[in-house]
């Protein structure tokens, strides 16, 4: 069949022209100007640069800070060069000294791979038999220790003093293999995490990725909604989904400031895989580009098939283009694996009769693939849910994916033409870039293309369907967020924070509606979302989750109009309508009380005591100026706990402590925040019963704020556990651990690194030998 493609027929969809020739020499000149923002392109003056760095971050035995900066410079070396092999070399002794072995070994190899220089051999050898020592693999050590004795009976190049040293760290290591074969095989089998618990029990025959507990509805007002088909209990797992798509947020700090060429600070992009979003220290840099790295070489050839060929060359645009227009990108880029039977009669729908494609274009085929069978049956199949194929099924695919609603005719004008200017610019280099790579030759590069279909003649098709996914984004790009352990060298209490680490596309999470106050819990595993019940639900009830605003991050008034400006919908949750409802006291913890009795403080401008005998009354000028100078001492007291002035920091503390408890509510955030800071304080002191006085205060201002069961009480509670359990308090650690795993494992299940760090704690407690005089300290 033959139709012919006009653009007018998608008119109404977007209002805006898409096509490279939109843009006018001025908008290209500028947006060139901003990618050059962006270093992004392999510089071989940097290898030496960082290598330095780090190794005087070495010296100093920030072995992380090192790391990353050795990684900065792998990521600038061409392959098979002397810079490449000598950054994973260094990087190779700081993963040594970090402790992980199996990596530093991965190092030491590819070390080698790229031409180690022999002088410098023996050194690294003798740390990789030191790790296969640690690691209990003893005849491979044994191996490299032969080889390096065989090694220096044969030349005896290396300058005396070092060879002395060389073998002396030889002979110890001798003495170790030999201690440890004699010893029986002690090593704990390795923890490997069975996942069957992070499984669906039951999956969903209508809806892949989700569990047999709930449906999918439609409901007039809202759309598409989840509802239990059965009575939910707190912790079931909901729906277990890989992200159709996600892209890496760089973290701002990519662009570099003139100047300050070659960036030495640590971001996401140099801490997290490009592909998987694993964490890692030992990134792969792509073999064409400075800013995509890997984890592994796996990923790295995974992503340059799917989708990063097509990318690497645009890097500085699309960093300047922004996340969204990224994912616009690679979603389109994705379709080229789409499966040709599963794809939507809900695009061919749209793009209408009128439209013709060019043939033998991957998504075009599939399109009148489709259309094709529809009329083969004779009739228009028209599902009934969108998204769902012609049997209902609803599936995490592009299918899936197209479907997700645009909100076409919401956006403003404003934003729409940017996103239109964004993919007129991406497609005009796409093209370019296309052209450019047919006329070098794709076989000049190193890096091996994957078929990549001819671009050129896709790209209205491809600029239509790119313009419809970035106008999607805005209410269904989902943050991937990742709970970071705050660095402090002091803290012996993990201190954690949620980052937003990616952005990406679930279509099966995509179907919660939300609520301010939701019955569900969302976590992250590398790019896999998982949806718990937070709470029972009933049967018939929606299950629903929070798109951001959440009632106790902001009062009703705030949450309404970030989901109206951002969602276009009126919140109607039971959170939003009871707030409503009450009156304008605020919530306890942003509450001033008085300063004389200690009631709260009530009114807009000029607030006065609750208090009937009390006349006490204030501006609120006045309270929000004191809050802000106490803000700036607390800053200050933090300031001093992080270098590590601990009793400096305590002192500062408490006189904001006491500043705080004259005007604030008892639950105010500030109050909690302090008494955190001073636990942590007291902790790395080593003196764990001052630090769980604190901690339990900071405990009640963060359940005023969040409820007794949710994951940030979790968190506040495992740091508990953890001071207790440091200081042997064992029944209250115990109570406390129980606490804390009851809490964490309906939000994160049982697999979790902090119930499994927990249940270390307990059957650590539990095997410990009863104490003479009771517990210790508290
Ligand atoms: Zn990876
Ligand atoms: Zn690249
Ligand atoms: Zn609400
Ligand atoms: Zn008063």
């Amino acid at each position: 069949m033959s139709l012919e493609f006009r653009r007018e027929a998608w008119s109404r969809d977007t209002n805006i022209e898409v096509e490279p020739s939109a843009m006018v020499p001025e908008d290209e000149i500028f947006l060139k100007r901003l990618s050059r923002g962006y270093l992004v392109e392999k510089d071989p003056n940097a290898p030496p640069f960082y290598r330095e760095k780090g190794n005087s971050k070495f010296q100093e035995k920030d072995y992380t800070g090192a790391a990353v900066l050795y990684s900065k410079g792998i990521s600038h070396s061409k392959p098979n060069t002397e810079d490449i092999s000598l950054c994973y070399a260094n990087r190779s002794a700081a993963l040594f000294h970090l402790g992980q072995y199996e990596t530093c070994l991965e190092d030491i190899t590819r070390a080698q791979m790229h031409g180690y220089p022999e002088r410098l051999q023996p050194k690294m050898i003798l740390r990789k038999a030191e790790c296969l020592v640690t690691l209990g693999r003893l005849q491979e050590a044994s191996q490299a220790i032969s080889d390096l004795e065989s090694d220096f009976a044969t030349k005896r190049t290396l300058a005396t003093s070092s060879f002395q040293i060389l073998q002396k760290n030889l002979h110890h290591l001798k003495k170790k293999v030999q201690e440890k074969e004699s010893l029986p095989e002690t090593f704990p089998p390795t923890l490997a995490k069975t996942f069957e618990d992070m499984d669906l029990k039951e999956e969903n025959e209508q809806i892949s990725r989700a569990s047999s507990s709930v449906s999918l509805c439609t409901d007039p007002l809202k759309g598409r909604c989840l509802i239990a088909t059965k009575d939910i209990l707190p912790g079931e797992l909901l729906v277990k989904e890989d992200a159709f798509v996600s892209v890496l947020n760089p973290g701002e700090r990519l662009r570099h400031s003139l100047g300050n060429k070659w960036d030495t600070r640590i971001a996401n992009g140099d801490l997290y895989c490009h592909r998987c979003l694993k964490h890692t220290l030992a990134t792969v840099p792509c073999d064409g580009c400075s800013y995509a790295k890997y984890c592994s070489q796996e990923c790295m050839q995974q992503a340059w098939e799917l989708y990063h060929s097509v990318e690497c060359p645009l890097g500085a645009l699309l960093l300047s283009l922004g996340v969204f227009c990224h994912i616009a990108l690679r979603l389109t880029l994705l379709t080229r694996f789409e499966d040709v039977g599963k794809v939507t009669s809900k695009l061919c729908d749209e793009i209408s009769n009128s439209i013709s494609f060019p043939k033998s274009k991957t998504l075009i085929k599939t399109l009148n693939y489709n259309q094709e069978e529809n009329e083969d049956n004779g009739k228009v199949v028209k599902t009934p849910i969108p998204g769902c194929d012609i049997s209902g099924k609803y599936e995490n695919n592009y299918n899936a994916v197209f479907n997700l609603l645009p909100h076409t005719e919401n956006h403003s004008p404003e934003h729409k033409f940017l996103c239109a200017v964004s993919i007129s610019a991406l497609c005009k280099e796409l093209e370019a870039a296309n052209l450019q790579a047919f006329a070098t030759g794709l076989n000049s590069s190193k890096l091996k293309a994957p078929v990549t279909p001819q671009l050129c003649a896709d790209f209205n098709i491809w600029g239509v369907a790119m313009l419809r996914h970035m106008l999607q984004l805005q209410c269904n790009a989902q943050a991937i967020t990742t709970i970071q352990q705050t660095e402090s060298k002091e803290s012996i209490i993990a201190n954690s924070r949620q980052v937003r680490l990616a952005t990406g596309i679930f279509p099966v999470v995509s179907l919660l509606n939300h609520s301010c106050s939701p019955n569900t819990s969302v976590s992250f595993t590398s790019t896999v979302a998982t949806i718990r019940a937070a709470q029972r639900i009933r049967k018939g009830q929606e299950i629903l989750h929070c798109y951001g605003p959440h009632k106790s991050w902001m009062g009703v008034a705030e949450r309404q109009q970030k989901l109206r400006s951002q969602y276009y919908f009126d919140c109607s949750c039971p959170a939003c309508h009871t707030e409503e409802l009450r009156t304008a006291a605020g919530p306890r913890w942003e509450a001033f009380c008085c300063n004389s009795c200690r009631a709260l403080m009530q009114g807009d401008d000029v607030l006065s005591c609750d208090n009937k005998s009390c006349t006490e009354s204030v501006s609120r000028d006045h309270l929000v100026s004191q809050l802000q100078d106490l803000q700036h001492q607390v800053g200050m007291a933090q300031k001093l706990l992080r270098s590590g002035k601990l009793e400096q920091a305590i002192q500062q503390l408490l006189g904001c402590q006491r500043d705080a408890e004259s005007f604030l509510s008892p639950e105010h955030t500030m109050m909690g925040e302090i008494e955190d800071d001073l636990a942590q304080a007291y902790a790395a002191l080593g003196d764990w019963q001052k630090s769980a006085t604190h901690l339990q205060k900071s405990l009640r201002v963060v359940e005023a704020r969040h409820g007794p069961s949710s994951v940030e009480m979790g968190h506040e509670l495992f740091k508990l556990a953890q001071v207790l359990f440091n200081g042997f308090a064992v029944s209250e650690a115990l109570k406390t651990i129980q606490k804390a795993e009851k809490v964490l494992l309906v939000h994160y299940g049982p697999w979790s690194d902090e119930i499994q760090e927990l249940q270390k704690m307990r059957s650590c407690l539990l095997d410990l030998p009863p104490i003479p005089g009771g517990p210790l300290g508290l």
